[in-house]
This record gives C-alpha cells, structure tokens and sequence, in this order.
C-alpha cells in the first residue's frame, strides 16, 4: 500500500479537501505532510483542522514556525508573504497555534525521514536547489531516502558517497541502492513548477518506487477566498499559473 507525501499546503482547503479525497478514492490511509499548513492562502484554520482532524503526521514548515511564534522576528520573506503571515496570526484559534507551535522539526519513520527544508538547519530553512545545499542536507540527513518540501517544485536529490549530487525535476522513479535521496514533494497549496493542479508524491514501499500525483481543483474558489480576505492579489493570482 502506498505512503503519500504532501505539504506546503498554504492555507488552501479547496486544493487540501481535493488532495485527500483524491487519496480517499485511491485507498491510500498513510499520508504525511512536509509542513506549512499555513500562510498565503485564506483558510489556514481549516487547513490545520483537517491535516489534524485526519491524524497526518506533520513537521514544522517555515510559515508554520512565523505564525505561531508570533511577533515579526528575523522573517526573510517578501512583503506580501508578511502580510499573509500577520493576518494568519490573527485568523487561528490559540489551540490551533499551539498545535502548530508544537510541530516537531523531522520525523523518523520506517526507514525515512521527513523534513519541511531540508535536514541541516542552519542557516535556516535552506532551498535545497544547489549542490551545496545538496551536500550540507546530506550531511545531516541519516536515513537513506527522505521527504521535503519548502521549494514548492517536485524535485529529485541523489547522492552517491564520493560523487557530486544530482539535482533533478522529479518524475516516477525506483529508488536506487546504495544512494541517498531526496525526495522534494511540490506543493498542495501553492505549486511553483508552472502547473497549478495539486501536487503530492506517492511512495510504494514495497517496489521502493515514487509516484508524482497532480490533482485538479477549484483554483477559482481559492482565488476569490483569498481576494474576500483582502489578502495580497498576487497571492490569488498566483494560483492560476502555478508559481
Ligand atoms: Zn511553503
């Protein structure tokens, strides 16, 4: 049976409510979530009530971290990310912060690991988009292959002990031996690589293979709760095109 991987869901029930009955209908049970649950999108409660109501184990998204630490602090994020962020704040209830707060930073679980950035922590939330960033992450990363989000792009790490890593757009893959990967999950909320439908990664443990899933949903719907809101108009935007 197959584990799926999903996150940077941004507030966006109407792609997160798609994505889950998508799963539904596949009869995947096993999901867990890369963090940020929050931030951008225009419904960031009832995003946390329902990756918490379902019981999917979750990490600690950089947005997730702004949001519930409250007050502005050492945020590197453009204006209109702040503003969401702030406006969030005062959106969630304070059990929801808690829950969030609570997140923890990886989760270590059948032989993987799940992280929002990446599994070295300084500087903060590093884009594993290099191969530095590649390397660092697999410096502290102890599991053979593992799961992230924060780029928002499907994405394919590999590192071979004493070569460089490769990095790669990712599509349906075996997982090799002898190698460790890293498994860059898109987004549900928010996709950056120019296709707006949802996006999560599906893992088959027992071919040791992955699966990239898009789902179609109502991006019109998300886009009008987002301009409702008087959030940012690019944020709304955004959406239609994926980026
Ligand atoms: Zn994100």
């Amino acid at each position: 049976m197959s584990i799926a991987f999903l996150g940077d869901i941004h507030g966006n029930i109407d792609a997160l409510r798609a994505v889950l009955g998508a799963l539904s209908e596949l009869g995947v049970r096993r999901i867990y979530c890369t963090g940020d649950v929050v931030g951008y999108g225009a419904s960031p409660g009832e995003c946390v009530d329902a990756v918490r109501g379902a019981g999917i184990p979750c990490v600690k998204g950089n947005h997730d971290d702004y949001v519930s630490r409250g007050g502005v602090t050492d945020w590197q994020i453009r204006p209109e990310a702040r503003k969401a962020i702030l406006w969030t704040q005062r959106q969630l209830s304070a059990e929801q912060v808690r829950w969030l707060h609570g997140l923890p930073h990886k989760i270590e679980a059948g032989g993987f690991s799940v992280v929002h950035a990446s599994h070295a922590y300084l500087p903060h939330w590093p884009y594993v988009l290099n191969e530095r960033a590649a390397i660092h992450n697999f410096l502290f990363q102890r599991c053979a292959f593992a799961f992230s989000g924060h780029s928002h792009v499907p994405l394919y790490v590999a590192h071979r002990h004493g070569h460089r890593p490769k990095l790669d757009l990712l599509r349906n893959v075996l997982l090799p031996s002898r190698q460790k990967v890293l498994i860059g999950v898109g987004a549900v909320g928010q996709p950056r690589d120019s296709d707006p439908r949802a996006c999560m990664v599906l893992y088959d443990p027992e071919v040791k293979s992955i699966r990239v899933h898009r789902v179609v949903y109502d991006v019109a719907a998300a886009q009008a709760r987002i301009r409702d809101a008087g959030l940012p108009s690019e944020l709304a935007d955004r959406l239609a095109v994926g980026q």
